[in-house]
């Protein structure tokens, strides 16, 4: 591990996929294991009763933001949250070190995505309670990689094989896409992967982040097709065209049509294969995105990471506060009410 990464423990931020090794990335998916019953809605935990989440989302967010928060609450925290510049006090020109101090005063620990990479990690050096990353522009998102890997690893075990040795195609827009950045450097902690790229002109993977995976033994290779790219791989993970950071010329002139579609699945004869996507999905016509036409086939594990989400981000906040599953248990209780559908 990095020095300038300390491992994620209690007590510490979480800015990076370089704060993990096998043993603490293990342990963090024990523990998402064993709140599963709270996260499925089947027991009600209080155990962060009186704690304070300061939910600050300064970019557009659904499902991190409404994931961070639900499971702050579903293990019996409470939230407050402020979206967007406009009604936040940087508007007036405040600067991060100063915001940072003033909402960690109110919070225990505080959840923060903002446009511009390295800006958490700002927010993280003025904060007297543990910040953790939900996305610093096109630079990380920790907690994403983090539920991606715990259901690879799920979905693979599922068909009798491991991360370890597997072959998994990344592909979309791999320059700006954050998550991708993320994933590779947090799957180079397993051994000898076999990773195919694909990326449309001018959106490749940044060599720094291939170069993370080939120093540490991973066999990575650029693709010229979709096709090739997926080929006879277990899994692959689609990103969407990150249009909110590159121009719409740039965007539309190097991007259209689908990125993956069931015709090309086909094509490569690997329609049993894993798909992965870390969501929002863009299915405007010709978004060149992860086509809806595969939504039928087995592999399809989009919702499962969505699911999933729920269990690794309990789990990082219990880390982050130092909470033992001992002390999850005993303020658990059996529901009394059902929200399933009849
Ligand atoms: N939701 C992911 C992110 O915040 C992926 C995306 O926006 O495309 O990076």
């Amino acid at each position: 591990m990095p020095e300038d990464y300390p491992a994620f423990e209690q007590g510490r931020h979480l800015l990076s996929v370089a704060q993990f090794d096998r043993d603490n990335l293990r342990s963090l998916f024990d523990l998402a294991d064993a709140v599963d019953p709270i996260a499925q809605r089947q027991a009600v935990c209080t155990v962060l009763d009186g704690a304070m989440l300061g939910s600050l989302f300064f970019e557009p967010s659904t499902r991190t933001r409404l994931s961070f928060e639900s499971a702050f609450l579903r293990l019996g925290g409470e939230v407050t949250t402020t979206t967007g510049f406009t009604f936040s006090s940087m508007a007036k020109g405040e600067s991060i070190a100063d915001t940072s101090r003033v909402v960690s005063g109110y919070s225990d620990v505080l959840v923060v995505r903002h446009p511009d990479e390295g800006s958490v990690a700002q927010f993280a050096q003025a904060s007297t309670v543990p910040v953790v990353n939900a996305g610093d522009g096109a630079g990380e998102h920790p907690s994403q990689a983090l539920l991606d890997v715990y259901t690879l690893d799920k979905e693979l075990s599922s068909r009798g094989k491991a991360i370890d040795g597997c072959h998994i195609a990344v592909i979309g827009d791999l320059k700006h896409g954050r998550t991708v950045h993320s994933l590779i450097k947090l799957l180079s902690l397993y051994s000898d992967l076999h990773i195919t790229l694909f990326a449309p002109v001018s959106m490749e993977l940044p060599g720094g982040v291939e170069k993370y995976a080939t120093d540490r033994g991973h066999h990575v290779s650029v693709k010229g097709t979709v096709v090739e790219a997926v080929r006879a791989a277990d899994a692959i993970y689609a990103t969407r065209v990150q249009r909110e950071r590159m121009t719409e010329e740039l965007a539309n002139a190097n991007a259209q049509g689908d990125l993956l579609n069931w015709a090309m699945l086909a094509e490569a004869d690997n329609l049993e294969a894993i798909l992965m996507h870390p969501l929002p999905r863009d299915s405007r016509p010709n978004s060149f995105d992860l086509a809806g036409d595969v939504d039928d086939l087995p592999g399809l594990a989009i919702f499962h990471q969505t699911d999933n989400g729920l269990n690794i981000r309990m789990a990082i906040f219990l880390t982050a506060l130092g909470v033992s599953i001992e002390a999850v248990q005993l303020t658990t209780k059996q529901r009394p009410w059902k929200a399933t559908l009849r």
